[in-house]
C-alpha cells in the first residue's frame, strides 16, 4: 500500500456522481444481496463483500463497514450516501 490516490476521470464517475444518496444506498443493497461489493478499483473490479480485488482495493462494504456483525449496516451507508451526494455540488 503506497497510499497514492488514483484519480477516475470518466465518464462513469460523472454517472455514478448524478446518483442521489437513496440511489446509492439501493445499489449497495442490490449488491450485498447478490453477495458481491464494488471497489474503487479503477479496473472497476467487483468484490466478495469481505474480499480485496487483485490491484489491492478492498471491498468498499467492508472498507465502509456497510456490512456489521453479517447484516447490512444501513445507519454507515446512510452516513456515506449523504456524504457522496454532498459532493457533487
Ligand atoms: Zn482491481
Amino acid at each position: 500500500m503506497s497510499g497514492q490516490q488514483n484519480f477516475v476521470k470518466s465518464e462513469e464517475t460523472e454517472e455514478n456522481e448524478k446518483k442521489s444518496a437513496d440511489e446509492f444506498i439501493e445499489f449497495i443493497e442490490i449488491c450485498i444481496n447478490e453477495g458481491w461489493s464494488p471497489t474503487k478499483c479503477p479496473e472497476g473490479c467487483p468484490v466478495e463483500p469481505d474480499g480485496v480485488c487483485p490491484h489491492g482495493f478492498k471491498s468498499i462494504v467492508l472498507e465502509l463497514g456497510f456490512i456489521a456483525d453479517g447484516r447490512i449496516n444501513r445507519e454507515a451507508i446512510e452516513n456515506y450516501g449523504s456524504y457522496y451526494s454532498r459532493q457533487t455540488t
